[in-house]
C-alpha cells in the first residue's frame, strides 16, 4: 500500500468521505452550527489504506485529545500533529500515518 508523504487535504463538502472515489487527505467537517465553530473533522487517512479518521476541535473545558484549528474552512492547519494508528485494547496494533495539517496540506514527518 503506499504511503503518502505529502497529499492534499480536500474539503469534502458533500458527499461519503469513506467513498471509494473520494481521495486520500479528503476531509469533512461534523457539528456544524450555525453562526458557530464546527466541533471537529474526520479525514481519510493520509497513508492510503482508506480509513476515516476522527479529530475534535479544542474547547475551553476539553481534557479528552483534542486539536486546535486556525479557521480556515478550505485550507485548514490543525495542532498539534496528527498521528492516525490503530489501539486495541490499548496496545498498539498498527501505525498508520504521523504527520501535520497545515494550511491544507497533509505532511509526514
Ligand atoms: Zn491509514
Amino acid at each position: 500500500m503506499a504511503k503518502f508523504a505529502e497529499c492534499d487535504a480536500v474539503h469534502l463538502v458533500v458527499g461519503e468521505l469513506a467513498s471509494d472515489t473520494v481521495p486520500v487527505g479528503a476531509f469533512q467537517y461534523f457539528g456544524i452550527r450555525p453562526g458557530k465553530s464546527p466541533l471537529g473533522l474526520h479525514y481519510k487517512c493520509p497513508c492510503g489504506c482508506g480509513d476515516v479518521g476522527t479529530l475534535r476541535f479544542r474547547h475551553a473545558s476539553d481534557s479528552r485529545p483534542s486539536w486546535e484549528w486556525d479557521g480556515n474552512v478550505d485550507m485548514p492547519t490543525l495542532k498539534p500533529s496528527i498521528n492516525h494508528r490503530h489501539v486495541e485494547n490499548g496496545v498498539l496494533t498498527d501505525e498508520h500515518w504521523h504527520g501535520y495539517l497545515t494550511a491544507g496540506k497533509f505532511v509526514s514527518v
